[in-house]
């Protein structure tokens, strides 16, 4: 919990999902002293089944704000949610109720309908939201069949999709913080239901942020895996005793995904931070030779990297664990960004209008990978969401003109539109959706949100 990313993370390929029943014996560190020390944390012990169907193990976890971390990044959700599963084990089922209060992820329940991640980042700095946001999102799309969108009823807009989604409010709410010295960054693993936060403060990278993200699609640490024995070895003595845990194999029965990744964006580094007692010395040995390997640092470009636990980008065996987690959802599908959002607050007095016009951009739309593989968005829409622009004068309530003049251009990939909204005393909060449908006639959508108010 103390490397500078959290996205330094181990990393587990193993799908939860995948885990089926089976032995327990993965015992590997002595179990710590509970603590209790810090006012804000507490480190201690719970019983946890990793899928429904498997034996219940010890695991560590630190307390913070009600919550139970999991290998300093992981939220497994509200200890006292915990503590009930704990004694009525027998609860658990396929509803989210159970999945709640289990915090394991089940074989579809856990994943996003359709690879698509809804998301929420108003509540990030925009220099974020236009940097390590943006860049980790395009290189998880760059070779995978996730797509982000800020469209809570895409399933509706979206062709390629045929039924609704059993759950439609999921999405993960992208939250600022600092946490007090541990971590860069936290999510909880897979898709919990409703909403669920991702935890990012300014030591988040963008391939941290891609961390995180991949933590939220199901995926656990790499050095997790059952396998990782073959792979690497881990020098207990070497870690603080209270941290032994965090080392510790917890998938002993499941089915891996791939071969175990030593460039994968999950796996710790060798050293172990504040978590080693000598931090000169590694806590990760590698048993066989690194392979050297490109990992995907944005939309379209590859780095190489020469180390585990790198910070850069996305590996091959990501993608691939991506792809296995949401079998049978197309690649390189259509990509919708309606731009960031936006509010205007206006100094005109009171008693006298106050249009607003916001200025809507569809360029980003767009993957060039997708591009490059022969895919043309051919149209676009931007249509109000639950409201309607009437270009007559409506005040002091609502929109008093608009202007709709969507400019298609497929080889640029950019469809303009402009919004004049009346900023109320208080706040007028408006969506737009952006559609945008690829020449194989699949489409996706995206939603703006734009406010207008006054001093
Ligand atoms: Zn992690």
């Amino acid at each position: 919990m103390h490397f500078s990313r959290i996205a330094a993370g181990i990393l587990c390929s193993s799908i939860l999902a995948g885990c089926g029943g089976g032995s327990n014996e993965v015992p590997q560190s002595e179990a710590p002293a509970a603590t209790t020390s810090g006012a804000a944390e507490k480190f201690v012990p719970i019983s946890y089944r990793f899928t429904k169907d498997s034996a219940p193990q010890t695991i560590w976890v630190t307390v913070k704000g009600g919550n139970a971390y999991f290998q300093s990044d992981i939220n497994l959700g509200p200890i006292e949610r915990l503590r009930e599963a704990e004694f009525s084990p027998d609860s658990f089922t396929a509803e989210s109720g159970g999945r709640e209060a289990a915090g394991v992820i089940y074989p579809s329940a856990g994943r996003w309908y359709k690879g698509v991640v809804v998301y929420n980042e108003s509540q990030l700095p925009a220099s974020v939201r236009d940097g390590q946001l943006w860049t980790a999102m395009n290189m998880i799309m760059a070779k995978s069949p996730i797509r982000f969108s800020r469209d809570q009823d895409y399933y509706k807009n979206v062709t390629y999709i045929s039924s609704a989604p059993v759950y439609t409010y999921d999405n993960i709410a992208l939250y600022w913080q600092n946490f007090d010295g541990a971590s860069a960054g936290s999510s909880q693993i897979g898709r919990q239901g409703g909403t669920q936060g991702l935890f990012a403060t300014d030591r988040l990278s963008a391939a941290g942020f891609a961390h995180e993200f991949l933590h939220a699609l199901g995926v656990w640490h790499e050095q997790s895996r059952s396998d990782r024995d073959t792979y690497i070895s881990v020098d207990y003595g070497n870690i603080k005793t209270e941290y032994r845990s965090q080392y510790d194999k917890h998938v002993s029965d499941g089915a891996l995904v791939g071969g175990y990744d030593y460039c994968s964006v999950m796996h710790y580094p060798a050293k172990g931070g504040g978590m080693a007692i000598d931090n000169a010395k590694p806590i990760i040995k590698l048993l066989q030779n690194f392979p050297s390997c490109i990992v995907q640092i944005d939309a379209v470009q590859g780095a190489g990297v020469s180390g585990i636990g790198q910070d850069s980008g996305v590996s091959d065996g990501d993608f691939a664990t991506i792809r296995a987690l949401h079998p049978g959802v197309p690649e390189l599908l259509p990509f919708a960004y309606a731009g960031p959002n936006q509010k205007v607050i206006t100094p005109v007095a009171w008693g006298t209008a106050a249009p607003v016009t916001f200025s809507l951009n569809a360029s980003k739309s767009y993957h060039p990978n997708w591009i490059s593989n022969g895919a043309r968005i051919v149209s676009y829409s931007w249509v109000p969401v639950g409201w309607s622009p009437t270009c007559s004068s409506q005040y002091p309530g609502g929109p008093v003109t608009c202007s709709t003049n969507p400019i298609v251009n497929a080889n640029s990939a950019q469809a303009t539109y402009s919004v004049v909204m009346n900023a109320q005393s208080s706040q007028e909060e408006r969506k737009v959706r952006l559609t945008v449908t690829d020449n194989a006639g699949r489409s996706m959508s995206d939603v703006v949100t734009l406010t207008a108010a006054r001093y």
